[in-house]
Formats: structure tokens, sequence, C-alpha cells
């Protein structure tokens, strides 16, 4: 079972405010696996408390660069040794399949850390410049203060990651609010990131749910929030910062495209959609859930897409044979089949799936993986985020009418390119309003700039943008001579 007694509260172990917990369901029995204490708003005003002190008079702001590296480097290590269990535990909290949870929640996890290190190694922390007047100029980065991370249940290791790590290596004290559908995997951080051995105040995890949050995001205790969840949360969230003139970077939802060139080999792009489309059983913000093909193949591409879903496999998360997972909750598979009674009814013509159980489940928030063809991208099972396995094959009658319909969409989060001509295709994802793109295959690189144009968001992830986001510029001026 999932056990946690206590909070961690200013990087130390704490009975929480009051005795409400929250109750780990597995999404794949239905029956309870563990259970955590809910964190309140009286816990969040201890931690916000405890991040202030840290942040303003404590010495981690002020360390050297390469001590607060050492401390990350120690938590990576950390990390590292228990890799197989957390994966284990991902799997069983939130039902991610068991090869994505190796792959690309805790891989994903480990490989964004290293990048930040690398960068965190070379990043210009105060860099001498020679003013526009002639006159010496120092250029500092220095931290933005007491960051509140809020974070979804969908890859809960990766997303916070990318927020706290370069959080603490540019000296910010942090309080991390874990999704309340994922709270072990928020405070298993807690305990590798005591190991790590962080100084007083420097980190909070309080697992919790919406008012709670929003609590941390209307501290006057808190500079900056992180936040990575829906578009409508997401809003909410800009609104309330706005009217403190917080600080606020907000990675959100996605509609993605995959535009299929005709010269792509079907069976290519069928392969590789498999893990760009499906991933984390489609519940990623990233999956390319739009899938745009020439009308004059579009039977070859959509025969080859349908024979990749149909031969899906659906169980036991912790089972390595399955592909695909459950949902993470009954909400979520309400909402998913709900999407798919909409795209019946809109005249989309189912071609694989549909409602219902897979077969062979009794039990579990499953779906059915599910494909459907002659899609408008008017429908609103191509413009709205459905979060699952269910995707569109949408024609088009040239490129100029590809581009047109990638872009005819509120988010800008991920895309691809599929086609036989590399160079081709980099000028077709040239013309693509969307914040990460790939050709012939999608892959994040933790290097570099990693987030949403339009309603997918605002401010980026990983590479040095990523620690631009947790830094305040300040210009020193010199006197002449
Ligand atoms: P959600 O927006 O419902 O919740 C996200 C987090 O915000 C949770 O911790 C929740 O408790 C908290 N929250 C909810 N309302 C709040 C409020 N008013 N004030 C403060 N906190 C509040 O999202 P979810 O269902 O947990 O996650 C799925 C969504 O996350 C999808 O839309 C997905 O696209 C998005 N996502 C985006 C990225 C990205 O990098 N762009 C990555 C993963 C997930």
């Amino acid at each position: 079972m999932l056990e946690y007694k206590e909070l961690y509260v200013g990087g130390n172990w704490a009975p929480p405010a009051t005795d409400r917990r929250i109750h780990i369901v597995s999404p794949h029995s239905t029956e309870p696996v563990g259970s955590t204490p809910e964190a309140t708003e009286q816990d969040v005003d201890r931690a916000v408390e405890a991040a202030r002190r840290a942040f303003d008079t404590g010495p981690w702001p002020r360390t050297e660069p390469a001590e607060r590296i050492a401390a990350v480097r120690r938590f990576a290590t950390a990390y590292l040794a228990r890799q197989e269990e957390l994966a284990e535990l991902i799997s069983t909290e939130m039902g991610a399949p068991i090869w994505f949870s190796h792959v690309g929640q805790v891989g994903a996890t480990l490989m964004a850390l290293d990048a930040f290190l690398s960068v965190a190694e070379g990043y210009a922390w105060e860099e001498q410049r020679l003013g526009s007047l002639g006159n010496p100029m120092v250029v500092r980065r220095e931290p933005v203060g007491v960051v509140g991370v809020i974070t979804p249940w969908n890859v809960p290791h990766f997303v916070t990651v990318a927020k706290l790590v370069p959080a603490l290596l540019a000296g910010c004290a942090v309080v991390l609010k874990p999704a309340p559908e994922a709270p072990a995997s928020g405070l298993v951080l807690a305990e590798i990131l005591h190991e790590a051995g962080l100084p007083e105040g420097v980190v909070s995890v309080l697992p919790a749910g919406r008012e709670v949050g929003e609590h941390l995001v209307r501290h006057p205790g808190v500079d900056k929030i992180a936040f990575t969840g829906s578009t409508a949360v997401g809003r909410r969230i800009a609104a309330l910062c706005g009217q403190d003139l917080r600080r606020v970077t907000l990675e959100l939802g996605g509609k993605s495209a995959a535009i299929v060139l005709d010269d792509a080999d079907p069976s290519q792009v069928a392969q590789g959609l498999q893990m760009a489309s499906l991933m984390n059983s489609g519940q990623a913000c990233i999956a390319q859930t739009r899938i745009l093909a020439p009308r004059h193949r579009y039977d070859e591409y959509l025969d080859a897409v349908a024979e990749m879903v149909g031969g899906l496999t659906v169980g036991d998360p912790l089972d390595m044979a399955n592909y695909i997972g459950p949902m993470v909750a009954r909400r979520q598979q309400e909402r998913v089949e709900s999407y798919i009674h909409v795209g019946q009814q809109e005249g989309a013509r189912l071609v694989v799936g549909g409602p219902g159980m897979p077969d062979g489940l009794d039990t579990g928030w499953y779906v059915r993986p599910t494909l459907f063809a002659s899609v408008d991208n008017g429908m609103r099972i191509a413009r709205e985020e459905i979060f699952g396995p269910v995707l569109c094959v949408i024609p088009y009658e040239d490129e100029d009418d590809a581009v047109r319909i990638a872009n005819d969409s509120d988010y800008g989060l991920a895309g691809t390119v599929w086609t036989a001509d590399v160079d081709h295709g980099l000028d077709v994802a040239r013309r693509v309003r969307t914040g990460t793109l790939g050709i012939n295959q999608y892959m994040l690189d933790f290097g570099s700039p990693f987030g949403g144009f339009k309603a997918s968001g605002i401010g980026r992830e990983f590479g040095p943008e990523g620690i631009d986001a947790y830094v305040e510029l300040k210009s020193i001026a010199l006197p002449f001579g």
C-alpha cells in the first residue's frame, strides 16, 4: 500500500494541520491502494512562511551556482537509484502502462535532470557587458523568489522536475502542490529531495485539490506560479496572478496535428504515431490527435493507422504486454466515452473502437482505443482536447490546406510532419504555429525550449530558457573609466 502519514513542510516531515486524507484508488482494479494526507490552507501558509524565510534570510539564494548544481546532482543520483520502484508507483497510482512509466515517466525525468545539470554549468548567472554609452555593465540573473509549483497527474515527476529543478538551480524556494490523483508520486519526490539534503525551508510538498491550489496562487508570500494543467485552469490562474502582477508560466493543453505528406510511407507513419499519438494511453498534452492525410492517398494512410490502433493491447498497466492502460479516474473514462459519442453524433465515421469496455475487461476505468475517419476540423472531436486514446484522420487537399488545418486550432503545443524528404518536411514545419515539432517522429529535446503557442500556454521549459523562467534580470551600471 502507498501510505504516507505526514506532509513535507519546509524541508521536514510534519503532521498535517487536519486529518483530511486523499484515498488512492487503482484505475485498474478500482480497489484502494493507499492514502496520503490532504494538505489544507494552513499547511500552505506554513510552507510559504518557511520558503519565505529560506529565500529572504537563508543562505540558499546566495549560494554559488556550483553548490546548487551539486544539490540537484545528489537529487538525480537518489532518483536514479529508485527508478524501478518509482515507475511501478506511478503505474499503480495513475495507471500509466509500465512500459511508458519506464520510458516517458521516470526515463524522461532522468534525461531532463541530466540536461538541466549540463545547461546550468554553462548558464550566464552574471555577465559583463559593454554598455551602449561605452560604460561597463553587469547583467545578473537572480532567483525570482518563492515559487508555487502546481502539477497535473499525467506525468507527475516529469512535469514537476521541469519546474522544481530550474527553480532550485536558480536559487528559488519551492512549494509544490501535486494533483490529488497522484499524491504519493508527489510525496515520494519529497523523500528523494530530503535525501539530497537541501537547506531548511527550500522545498515543501503538499498534495491537495483545487481550493488549496488557489490559496497558493493567491498567497502574498509567493513570487511566481509555475503551472501545468488544463487550459481552463490555466486561464483562471493567469487571471489571479495578473491581479497581483505575480509572475506566471503556464503549460496547458494541446490538440496537435500530425501532417502526413503524400510521399510518406504509410506503415512508418502508423508505427511512429503509435508513440506520438497514444503514449500514456493518450493522456498526454503533446499527443498527435489530429492526423492530416492527403485526400488522394487517404485510404492508404487510414488503413495503416486503423491496423495499428486495432492491434493495440489494452489492460493491466503493470503488465509489460499492454500498450494502453486505464484512464486515471472514472470521471476521465466518462469524459473520453462522451467524446466518442460526440464524434458519432457529429457524423464522423467510426473505424476502430467505439463506446464500451475493451474486450476481455470488465473492471477498471478503461476505454477502447478509437479511430474516427472523415473528420472535419470543425467538429468538436477535432477541436477539443479529449485526453484519451481517441484519434481523428482529417483529409486535406494540398500542402497549403494541410498547414491551414494544422494552424486552425485554439492550441499550439506540438506537431509532426511525416515525409520521405526531410528538408521539405522542415519547410512545412516552419509554417506550423506550434511550440515543438518533429519530422518523422516526435521527440522532446531537453536542451531546447518546450512550450505552447496560443491557448497551449505562456513561457518555456527546458534548455537555458527553462532556467530563464525562474530568474529576474538585473542590470548594474558601473562608472566610466
Ligand atoms: P487540471 O488543470 O484539472 O489540474 C492541474 C493541477 O491544477 C492540479 O494539481 C489541480 O489540483 C490544480 N488546480 C485545479 N484548479 C485549480 C485552481 N483553480 N487553482 C489552482 N490550482 C488548481 O489538469 P489535470 O486534469 O490534472 O491534467 C490534465 C491537463 O494537463 C491536460 O489539459 C493536459 O493537456 C495538461 N498538461 C499539459 C502539459 C504541458 O506541458 N503543456 C503537460 C501535461 C499535462
